[in-house]
């Protein structure tokens, strides 16, 4: 396993639409390994292929279940992800892992049904509701090309959480589009 780097939110790659997963062989399984690895040492919840520059669709989802073990949740390694149903709305906050240091309050539907294939390429069905939700929304997201801040509806709703380390990306309002 190796942990890929995660392009910045400006690169054109996160804008592109990614294609469907039809072999299920060797090198999906170590894009899968390589996306757990380079989630967990980033502490993300998830991630998309297009995030680590690969154009395959292809979604890691894990949420904590237990907060001293960041690793307890449930791991979902899904390919071909669609959401085929989505009920109510609710506005909450979401960060990405392109976007470092920042979170923006995004408005999502609070129970989504999502079908896809799991590492196999069997077909699996998944009921998911609040923050998962959201999280499966965020990832379907980036496999179409759209992030997070294209959701955002004002300025005012997206934020700095963490000043700016010594040399780090700074994101100036052109990037964002608000
Ligand atoms: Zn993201």
């Amino acid at each position: 396993m190796a942990i890929r780097p995660v392009i910045f939110a400006d690169n054109p790659i996160l804008r592109m639409k990614s294609k469907k997963v039809k072999r299920f062989g060797k090198a999906l399984q170590v894009l899968i390994d390589d996306m757990v690895e380079t989630m967990h040492s980033a502490n993300g919840l998830g991630l998309a292929a297009p995030q680590v520059g690969v154009l395959q669709q292809v979604i890691i989802i894990q949420l904590p279940e237990d907060e001293e073990e960041p690793q307890s949740g449930k791991l979902f390694a899904l390919c071909n992800p669609q959401i085929v149903r989505a009920d109510g709305e609710e506005e909450g906050e979401e960060g990405c892992l392109c976007l470092p240091g920042y979170v923006g309050e995004v408005k999502r539907a609070t129970s989504v049904i999502v079908k896809a294939q799991d590492r196999r390429g069997k077909k699996v069905r998944i009921k998911a509701e609040g923050f998962l939700a959201r999280v499966f929304q965020h990832e379907t997201d980036h496999i179409n090309g759209i992030l997070y801040i294209d959701r955002v509806e004002s300025p005012d709703k997206f934020r700095r959480i963490v000043p700016p380390e010594e040399g780090e990306r700074e994101v100036s309002k052109a990037e964002i589009p608000l």
